[in-house]
């Protein structure tokens, strides 16, 4: 029973969240959303699907959801359903960063503006993209695991080639490793990416990683909890999960877990619910072709797209009741059960 079956928790604070007042619809028509999302098989895309859908329909619009689970093919067939339903705007999680340019090429000849969400479509002249800043995740987990191990064998476990963030999440990570590698303190003796981000491929590149260094390994980060997870368990099958220090990301419960068991070290919590009631805000506006407010601009390789960046949050023993258990992100007596 993970939390992925329970109901979406309310939101408990948008500290975060700048006020951008939404006008009356001066149609008095209902705004349709479509939301194009990669896949609902990690916890974390469950709670994006229900958070989203909830903060649409506080603002009076509707959303149509379909997720693809990581087929390419499946989740452009999908996006043109939604833009032959006519919907207003299309929020897209892409699978693959470069494939779903053809979406956002399919929605603008029907008229219809995208936002790419938590994940950047590359060479693509999307409207406007909302994301946490995903290169500071990578910079909180190499500054939480450089401050434990200073020294030694560090592995990296990649997340997915195809998405624009693992990308990011790496350049974090390789911005506060290089002067400790350029010293000669830290070596880097493994670093792969997992395809689709799936904990199995993590495990076997773990065991490949144990192998080819006598099990010498200091310390490990992982681009997310699901692949913390998979490495987790190869470590735990040599006697060494608790041994080798473990960073991850999403705060998933299961890393919260393995973080109060002592198998992880910690995690990069991202509030959901500031990204999903942010990004429907965003979206009815430019639905309505209202002004939305000027924002940072990030290069995708075909422009400069107005972009919205959260701020992550590391994790760890130390933080959890003042940080997930405080947003009622998990439940204490989950986390503790
Ligand atoms: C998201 C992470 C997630 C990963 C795998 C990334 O794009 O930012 O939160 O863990 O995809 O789904």
């Amino acid at each position: 029973s993970s939390a992925c079956e329970k109901e979406a928790r309310p939101v408990t604070e948008q500290k975060v969240i700048k006020e951008y007042p939404l006008t009356e619809d001066p149609s008095g028509e209902t705004i349709r959303i479509g939301f194009s999302m990669d896949t609902l098989l990690e916890e974390r895309w469950l709670r994006d699907r229900d958070l989203f859908k909830q903060s649409v329909e506080e603002l009076g619009a509707e959303v149509e959801i379909l997720a693809a689970n990581g087929d390419d093919a499946l989740q452009i067939a999908q996006a043109e359903t939604l833009i032959n339903q006519g919907v207003d705007l299309l929020v897209l999680v892409p699978h693959n960063a470069e494939a779903t340019a053809a979406i956002v090429h399919k929605a603008h000849l029907a008229g219809i503006k995208v936002i790419a969400y938590d994940r950047l479509v590359k060479n693509a002249d999307i409207d406007l993209y909302i994301s946490f800043d995903n290169e500071k995740v990578g910079e909180l987990q190499a500054e939480a695991m450089t401050r434990l191990v200073p020294e030694g064998n560090y592995v990296y476990i990649g997340g997915a080639i195809t998405d624009n963030n693992a990308h990011l999440f790496k350049k974090g990570v390789f911005n506060i490793l290089k002067p400790y590698i350029k010293r000669g303190d830290i070596q880097v003796v493994y670093d792969q990416w997992t395809q689709d981000w799936t904990p199995v491929n993590a495990l076997n590149n773990m065991e490949a990683a144990l192998k080819a260094n006598n099990n010498q390994i200091d310390a490990v980060i992982a681009a997310n909890d699901a692949t913390a997870g998979g490495v987790i368990e190869a470590l735990s099958r040599k006697g060494l999960a608790g041994k080798i220090p473990v960073a991850g990301q999403d705060a998933e419960l299961a890393a919260v877990q393995r973080i109060t068991k002592g198998t992880q070290t910690m995690t990069v919590y991202k509030p959901i619910q500031q990204l999903t009631k942010e990004a429907a805000r965003l979206a009815v506006q430019l639905a309505r072709d209202e002004e939305t407010k000027a924002f940072q601009t990030i290069n995708n390789g075909k422009v400069d797209v107005p972009s919205v960046l959260l701020s992550p949050i590391a994790v760890d023993q130390t933080n959890l009741s003042e940080t997930v258990i405080k947003d009622e992100y998990h439940l204490y007596e989950d986390i503790y059960k």
